[in-house]
């Protein structure tokens, strides 16, 4: 039977589902205070729900306000219940209930991981009861939250197979792969140099970024023109300021800056942390996170020093891509001055850092500049290979950032070689 209060639930719930379908994006709050708190002796408790509820991410629900050292239960419930229960309204369905108990200061939290893979609109609801002296039948109870599963990030092309140095009469200087509308992929072919690197290419209204301009040995500029031709026609636009920028300074990720340099509506970043810092604007290198905003599509850049002192990630807020350079990318993750220059604890602090700017963030793929592993787990190409027909896919994913996180802290101050599944961990000096 269908009660005048769960009708009222349910009238509620559908005005916010439907409010939420209107408001879906990646950058919003998924939760939803629900209320229907119980006040006990000090007046009702306060659930606080954080996370962004994409998957993997961290989600944080605290309880504040509560009696202190008293026992609690946290309720959680794909659907809600919405029952009369000790004179209020348990919300949740009962799915899962975790006892616990509060601190003296009445105070409680759970940190989890949202699940992989959960459809758009997966709904979780909470609440927490505690046993309470003041509420009406001895217990008191916090408002109820509400999280729905937002949408996955928008899903990019890859191709069928990316050149390899297979065919060296037969294959471009730059596979040039459109990502989706405003963004591209583009590979350095091994045939003309066997570090075969991946450069970017994104576009916003008012920008459009170049990250890295290869090795060298190929027209890059003349590749990264046509495709900024190719994008001006189909957004019917004359011109857009293009900026030349990099990973990290490294002879095969700058060696075709010469051929931007000059050039009008081009700007070309210097290779040096100083260069770097002074074109983001970063305050506190490599501390503080900054934004950087090709009109509509903002970026958010990583200091992640290590590999090379000028090392940054760059995180596209459009795409969900995390762009991780020679950082982390299924190969020889090289770290050399690890101890005579202090690099290995500088990368372990970077690797940390961008862990920790991800809790919250969905990440479509973490994209890196090279590939060495074969499709065989643990099995890599030897360094400077130019013909690799069985490599890894380029992209990796969250659970390789945190699987390479967990073994670097885990090395303390003894870095060493260590072989994974998708990455070598490759500390030398
Ligand atoms: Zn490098
Ligand atoms: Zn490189």
């Amino acid at each position: 039977m269908l009660t005048r209060t769960a009708m009222a639930a349910w009238l509620l719930l559908s005005a916010l589902s439907g409010a939420r379908a209107a408001a879906q994006s990646p950058c919003c709050d998924p939760w939803t205070d629900l209320g229907q708190s119980l006040a006990g002796a000090a007046g009702a408790p306060y659930l606080e729900a954080t996370g962004s509820l994409a998957d993997g991410t961290q989600v944080t629900l605290s309880l504040e306000e509560a009696a202190p050292s008293a026992p609690a239960w946290f309720v959680a419930g794909l659907t809600s219940l919405d029952a009369a229960f000790k004179g209020g309204v348990l919300v949740p369905a009962l799915d899962v209930l975790v006892p616990l108990v509060t601190d003296a200061a009445g105070r409680l939290s759970l940190v989890g991981s949202w699940p992989l893979g959960l459809p758009t609109g997966t709904t979780l609801f909470t609440q927490c009861w505690v046993q309470d002296a003041g509420g009406p039948a001895g217990f008191a109870a916090s408002n109820a939250q509400l999280g729905t599963t937002p949408p996955a990030p928008p899903a990019g092309q890859f191709p069928a197979d990316w050149i390899y140095g297979g065919n060296c009469a037969g294959e471009p200087q730059l596979q040039v792969q459109p990502y989706d509308t405003n963004t591209w992929i583009l590979r350095q072919s091994k045939c003309t140099n066997f570090e075969g690197p991946f450069v970017f290419l994104l576009f916003g209204q008012d920008k459009a970024l170049l990250l890295d301009t290869g090795a060298g040995n190929i027209d890059i500029d003349g590749t990264v023109t046509a495709v900024i031709g190719e994008w001006l026609a189909a957004h019917g636009k004359s011109s857009i300021p293009l900026v030349v920028a990099h990973t990290h300074a490294h002879g095969d990720h700058v060696a075709g800056d010469p051929q931007f340099t000059g050039k009008p509506n081009t700007t070309v970043v210097g290779h040096s942390t100083q260069e770097v810092t002074d074109f983001f604007g970063f305050q506190d290198w490599p501390n503080d996170i900054v934004q950087f905003d090709l009109g509509g599509r903002v970026l958010d850049v990583v200091a992640i020093p290590g590999h090379q002192a000028a090392h940054i990630a760059l995180y596209d807020h459009e795409t969900a891509l995390l762009l991780t350079g020679d950082t982390l990318y299924p190969g020889f993750l090289f770290i050399s001055g690890a101890v005579s220059q202090g690099n290995f604890a500088k990368y372990q602090a970077s690797i940390q850092r961008l862990v920790d700017f991800i809790a919250d963030k969905p990440v479509a793929w973490v994209f890196g500049c090279h590939v060495e592993m074969k499709n065989t787990p643990g099995e890599s190409y030897p360094y400077g290979t130019k013909n690799q027909p069985l490599e890894h896919d380029p992209q990796l994913t969250r659970e390789h950032l945190l699987e390479l996180n967990a073994a670097v802290q885990a090395m303390g101050s003894s870095p060493h070689v260590e072989v994974h599944d998708d990455f070598i961990i490759q500390p030398s000096g």
